[in-house]
């Protein structure tokens, strides 16, 4: 799956035309990087969360849930480091009028000089064959030398400057290298601005008493904030994690990727509390058990990778992002860091209140180090909307759309049809779905031809459409067809539960 607008652009109007997701307020135009999720996107947005859940507070003893507010006390964000440094450099181009992330800008730059050293690569691999050896080439080769030292200069004067939140050194950067807009094509820029991040609004009746507070930009604080609560009356010992999900708000200068970048989203995230020293351990274990998680909703290995940050946070001493290949690239979908004992730490400074754990092993009090595990559920969504739509041509020469969505994640589990309209075959299907719908999400269906509903039962990625026929009436059996392979057999109405049942395995 290469860089591909095509597929992207593809897979949006799918998600719009089969009920995953529609553009927020559309009727009135829409609002920009918001979205609603429909009918069938709720329910496999919901089966991504509970397998989340599932994965992490089921399948482990020592962590445990939490449902904090998404309203916080504004010192929250102090202590955080949001209100300070929660910031993108900004700039706006004076022609086409349009935002940028300022180092994105710069970024985008150094994308296309790799790209030029990726072309030189394949030039130099076709002329060359068998004999070709890639390092001595990239090392050798005076344009490919030329071009990775120029990327190396960018990267030491960007990273430099954004640490040091040099918003002058910067457009000095984006003017020295002659970068112009992509929509006008003009280097008519404004200065770089800071522009922090989060949504405010206030909080009581009157405006004299109201306080300015935050729209949550990231779960991970209400975690902190309850570390003792949860600590203290779940009893936990340490090593311990506390998982929560929920909507976290940013103010994103550029959103124009889907649900792959929005204001408004939602997080699944972990932090798991482990003695100072030991963190390390902790951050291989995690980084195991996520990617184990990952592979196990079906999607093969090659569509992930990690990227381990060389560039730290000033808290954090080791961090990598879970990328995935979406249709727009590799991207980053979930982020596992090992962030210290900041945040625990700055909470007590900040609330003046101690935030620390009596370790009975070594009988001593300390403030735990913390592993973090953080991911996107809409681009966890998104990545399973992109890997699982399929476009096939038939054996009859026709075509079809099929969602390959893991059976265990897929909105509806079964579908039942009538074969027709009459005859008794609609009273018969509907007691047939009355004997499964409270174990599976089921779905009836008796208009349109049987093709055109198992049509649309593949566009919404059902793995199981059950017929009922003239037969059932006389020996209680039906056509029961799967999804990917479109295979039919003729099966007992009691045997549909295990055979579905048997599909939606996990451990399988
Ligand atoms: P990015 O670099 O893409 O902005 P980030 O590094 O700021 O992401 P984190 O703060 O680590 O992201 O947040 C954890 C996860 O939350 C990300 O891996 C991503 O899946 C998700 N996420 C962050 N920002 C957004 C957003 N604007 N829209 C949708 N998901 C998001």
């Amino acid at each position: 799956m290469a860089n591909n607008e095509d597929l992207f652009k593809k897979i949006i109007a799918h998600a719009k035309e089969y009920g995953f997701i529609f553009q927020s307020s559309e009727i009135y135009d829409g609002l920009a990087a918001a979205y609603d999720y429909g009918q069938n996107g709720v329910e496999l947005k919901n089966n991504i969360r509970q397998y989340w859940w599932k994965a992490m507070v089921q399948m482990h003893e020592n962590i445990v849930g939490l449902d904090a507010a998404i309203f916080m006390h504004p010192t929250t964000w102090k202590a955080s480091g949001h209100v300070d440094a929660f910031n993108d450099p900004m700039i706006d181009n004076k022609d086409s009028k349009k935002r940028y992330r300022a180092d994105v800008l710069v970024e985008d730059h150094i994308a296309k000089i790799e790209g030029k050293i990726a072309k030189e690569i394949t030039k130099a691999k076709k002329r060359f064959g068998d004999a070709f050896d890639e390092q001595q080439f990239v090392e050798t080769n005076p344009r490919v030398v030329a071009n990775m030292q120029k990327i190396e200069e960018i990267k030491n004067r960007l990273y430099p400057a954004m640490d040091n939140d040099d918003m002058a050194a910067i457009k000095q950067l984006i003017e020295d290298l002659a970068i112009a807009c992509p929509v006008s094509g003009s280097r008519n820029w404004t200065d770089v601005r800071q522009f922090n991040l989060m949504f405010s609004t206030s909080m009581g009746s009157t405006a004299e008493g109201a306080t300015e507070i935050f729209l949550r930009p990231e779960t991970a604080q209400g975690i902190f904030v309850n570390f003792l609560n949860v600590q203290k009356t779940g009893r936990m010992k340490i090593p311990f994690g506390i998982a929560q999900t929920g909507k976290a708000f940013r103010n994103e200068i550029v959103a124009r990727q889907f649900i792959f970048r929005m204001r408004e989203f939602e997080q699944m995230e972990m932090q798991f509390f482990v003695r100072p020293g030991e963190e390390m351990k902790w951050y291989e274990y995690w980084k195991e058990q996520r990617m184990i998680w990952h592979l196990s909703m079906g999607i093969p290995a090659e569509n992930y990778r990690f990227h381990d940050h060389d560039k730290l946070a000033h808290y954090a001493n080791a961090a990598t992002d879970v990328e995935f290949e979406f249709p727009i690239g590799f991207k980053e979908l979930e982020g596992i860091h090992s962030r210290t004992d900041f945040d625990l730490k700055a909470h007590e400074e900040y609330s003046g209140k101690k935030l620390r754990y009596h370790d009975p092993e070594l009988n001593e009090s300390y403030v735990p180090y913390v592993i973090e595990t953080s991911i996107g559920l809409d681009r966890q969504f998104l990545a399973v909307l992109s890997y699982a739509y399929t476009e096939e041509k038939l054996e009859d020469g026709s075509e079809r759309v099929v969602m390959k969505i893991a059976p265990f994640l897929a909105p509806y589990k079964v579908a039942v049809f009538p074969l027709v309209k009459k005859d008794g075959l609609p009273e018969k299907a509907l007691e047939i779905m009355d004997g499964i719908k409270s174990d599976f999400m089921c779905f009836y269906e008796e208009k349109d031809s049987i093709g055109k509903r198992y049509r649309r039962h593949d566009a919404i990625g059902t793995p199981y459409c059950v017929t009922v026929d003239h037969q059932t009436l006389e020996d209680n059996t039906v056509t029961i067809r799967e999804r990917d392979t479109m295979k039919q057999e003729r099966v007992a109405i009691d045997e549909i539960s295990r055979i579905v049942t048997e599909k939606l395995s996990i451990n399988k």
